[in-house]
């Protein structure tokens, strides 16, 4: 199954793809994590988007189309993938068309507030991406990851002055994809303001998945 998870900042895209992948075992293509790691990597990528990213604006859409074009060629994306993250706006979306289909597009519907709550307790580990949470998600000891050991930090852009412009971005550039794919009829709404395994249910009942 090829789905494009779309969603506001913080409203639990990452958490659930991977609990997605486990089910649909299709890889996870976070174009979020790949800038990430571009940038912990230090390469001309990651140079080149570092404050991009950091202020909360949008990477421009021809270097990230090329990213994810080259992404979706690979072997292991072939017969599925989850999308999180891309396409954030209408030009990255209609080139997404010219060389793949997806299935469905899975529209995390939660409000502000929530999304607020959520970003500004996120944590990541520097060394495997895991997410965390101060009070929804902590791991079992303070700021090391569970899964690898790793530093666990804040990401700049969870702090509230990028949050803020994150959030302008989503809704200037990104909520219009919501409509775009409702009239395609690909649009899927899933309630993702409840805990973690409701929002798994929510997503699996509106898939029709067991
Ligand atoms: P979040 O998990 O908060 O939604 P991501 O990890 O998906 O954030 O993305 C982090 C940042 O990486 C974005 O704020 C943006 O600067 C950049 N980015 C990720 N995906 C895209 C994209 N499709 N187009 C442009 N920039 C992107
Ligand atoms: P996105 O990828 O959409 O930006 P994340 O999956 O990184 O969102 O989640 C943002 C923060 O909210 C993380 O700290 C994560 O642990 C937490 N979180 C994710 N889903 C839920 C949920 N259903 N309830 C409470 N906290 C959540
Ligand atoms: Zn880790």
């Amino acid at each position: 199954m090829k789905l494009i998870f779309l969603g506001p900042p913080g409203a639990g895209k990452g958490t659930l793809a991977v609990k997605a992948v486990e089910i649909l075992n299709v890889p996870h293509i976070s174009t979020g994590a790949i800038f990430r790691a571009a940038i912990a990597a230090q390469s001309p990528l990651g140079l080149k988007v570092k404050a991009i990213i950091d202020s909360g604006r949008l990477v421009d859409d021809e270097t990230t189309i090329e990213l994810v074009k080259e992404r979706l060629a690979q072997s292991d994306a072939q017969s599925g993938y989850i999308l999180d993250g891309f396409p954030r706006t209408i030009p990255q979306a209609e080139a997404l068309e010219t060389f793949s289909k997806a299935d469905k597009v899975v529209n995390f519907d939660i409000p502000d507030t929530a999304v607020v709550e959520r970003l500004s307790g996120r944590r990541v580990c520097r060394n495997c991406g895991v997410n965390y949470h101060t009070i929804f998600n902590k791991p079992k000891q303070d700021g090391v990851c569970d899964a690898c050991g790793g530093e666990i930090y804040t990401r700049e852009d969870d702090k509230e002055e990028a949050v803020q412009k994150r959030l302008t971005v989503y809704r200037e550039q990104t909520a219009p994809l919501i409509d775009y794919y409702r009239k395609k009829g690909l649009l899927v709404d899933v309630d993702a303001s409840p805990q973690v395994d409701e929002v798994v249910n929510n997503f699996k009942k509106a898939l029709d998945i067991n």
